[in-house]
């Protein structure tokens, strides 16, 4: 069945149908909701954007049940969490490593004058933490930044009292889990300061593509992979929110448009 892009409301026909655990090669740890479920995923047929909208209305108990329980924070590829609280050489969790390659990318973004303050004056939102603070902002606090935490998915909010004036907002791995990608886009347009900046990382995928993008690894229910940006439905969603998103190749990059 056709559904409606939910970014620019186009066509978006079924690409193929996952099951919830594909990539779990665990029998013992198998938890499937309804036994063996298969997730659509759809595409929209002009933008490129791949979602699946079976969890749209999961409240938060099924989502802490079925996708970040245990298993999920105990280190899914890509989402390692460090039960140490200052991670050496060998030690470090992949998202502590993302959070020095923030730091290496914001002293890039300073030397080139597209960041203009100094760290202790900066204001981050690390969005989708993993924690409070979760490992990336873990080893951004430790290099002596102000970093606050907000996660949607471990449901650690401090929402209403957020500042609305970040300089820094960053979303690593983090987009591909929202299912309100419009939720998602306007509260971080809300919660950026008008020079502000977005960093970001998901895996984009090129469209059109073949049917093999099913069967990527990328494209897990069980991992909360839910939304599958192309740049161009990437680029749509925040313009709709009045941000411009460009793809510097070593991290997407966002800033709000100026009105005149
Ligand atoms: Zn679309």
């Amino acid at each position: 069945m056709n559904k409606q892009c939910k970014i620019c409301q186009n066509d978006a026909p079924v690409l193929g149908n996952v099951p919830f655990d594909k990539g779990n090669e665990n029998e013992a740890n198998k938890i499937v909701p309804n036994g063996h479920e298969m997730i659509p995923y759809h595409r929209c047929l002009s933008c490129g954007f791949i979602f699946a909208d079976a969890f749209d209305e999961w409240n938060h108990k099924m989502f802490t049940k079925y996708i970040y329980n245990d298993n999920f924070f105990k280190g899914l590829e890509g989402h390692g969490q460090s039960s140490r609280s200052e991670a050496q050489i060998e030690g470090m969790s992949s998202s502590y490593l993302d959070g020095l390659k923030l730091d290496t990318l914001i002293k890039q973004f300073q030397s080139t004058g597209f960041l203009k303050k100094h760290k202790s004056e900066m204001k981050i939102l690390d969005f989708g933490s993993g924690g409070n603070p979760g490992d990336t902002a873990k080893a951004l606090l430790d290099n002596d930044y102000q970093v606050m935490c907000h996660d949607p998915f471990a449901f650690i909010s401090s929402a209403d009292t957020l500042p609305r004036d970040f300089d820094i907002i960053y979303l690593i791995e983090v987009i591909e889990h929202c299912c309100d990608v419009h939720g998602t886009a306007q509260f971080i347009a809300n919660h950026l300061s008008e020079d502000g900046i977005i960093l970001m990382t998901t895996t984009l995928h090129p469209f059109p593509y073949s049917k093999d993008i099913i069967n990527s690894w990328y494209i897990t229910p069980r991992t909360g992979h839910v939304s599958i940006f192309s740049f161009e439905s990437l680029f749509q969603l925040f313009r709709k929110h009045r941000i411009n998103i460009v793809d510097t190749k070593s991290i997407l990059v966002g800033k709000k448009i100026i009105q005149s």
